[in-house]
This record gives structure tokens, C-alpha cells and sequence, in this order.
């Protein structure tokens, strides 16, 4: 897979605010925000799609969702709610081929999402 702009993102070739990081993931705010709160969490192994996900990959993916939860307790927003999802591929309206679960926060979310 070709290195996408999160791989400058985790290499630090390119700035970002930074909410958190360990071994396996990488969480920062969103440049284009769609809520009051807005941030990507990202695996560090760069898997282009919901599609790429190999069986090996089941403990980053959930450690995706620990770190959003974690976060949310940290930032206030867990008991209020919040949506987490990852978009795939065009018709998910997937820009970005490195998978990343958008955390969003801070208001109420609309239900379809279009
Ligand atoms: P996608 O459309 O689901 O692939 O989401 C890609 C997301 O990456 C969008 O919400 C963009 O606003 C966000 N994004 C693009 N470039 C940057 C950046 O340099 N820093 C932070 N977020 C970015």
C-alpha cells in the first residue's frame, strides 16, 4: 500500500494535534471538523479499507474503539453520547486510504446520515 497522508501524520511529517498515542494507534483532531468535537483514530499499520482488515488485524481494529472510548471519558462526552464510524471506500464517502474511525461529539447526531 502507498503511504497516505496519515503515514506522514504517524511519522510526523506533517503536523497534527495530537490527542493521543501508544504503540498500536494514533488519535487527532480532524483538520474539518463535522462537530463540536471531531477526531480520527488510526491504526499505525496502514490498512487502506474496511475491506483490507486480515483476521490478524482483529486486536488493532478493536483497540480503535478502546481508544475512542477512552478518550470520550477523558474529554467528558462518554455519558452524553457520540458516534464512531468508518467510512469506506466512495459510496462511504472514504477520502483518506488508511483506515480511520471518526469520533464525533458535542451535539446531537442525525439518523440516516445523509
Ligand atoms: P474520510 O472521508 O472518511 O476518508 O475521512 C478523512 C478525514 O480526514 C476527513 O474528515 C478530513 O477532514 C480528514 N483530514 C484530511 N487531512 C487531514 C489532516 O491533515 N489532518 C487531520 N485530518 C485530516
Amino acid at each position: 500500500m502507498s503511504d497516505t497522508l496519515f503515514s506522514k501524520i504517524i511519522n510526523r511529517e506533517i503536523p497534527a494535534d495530537i490527542l493521543y498515542e501508544d504503540d498500536q494507534a494514533l488519535a487527532f483532531s480532524d483538520i474539518n471538523p463535522q462537530a463540536p468535537v471531531h477526531f480520527l483514530v488510526i491504526p499505525k499499520k496502514p490498512i487502506a479499507t474496511i475491506n483490507d482488515i486480515e483476521p490478524e488485524d482483529r486486536e488493532v481494529i478493536g483497540h480503535l474503539y478502546l481508544v475512542a472510548a477512552k478518550l470520550a471519558k477523558e474529554m467528558g462526552f462518554a455519558e452524553e453520547g457520540y458516534r464512531a464510524v468508518m467510512n469506506c471506500n466512495p459510496y462511504g464517502g472514504q477520502t483518506v486510504y488508511h483506515i480511520h474511525l471518526h469520533v464525533l461529539a458535542g451535539k446531537p447526531m442525525g439518523w440516516p446520515p445523509y
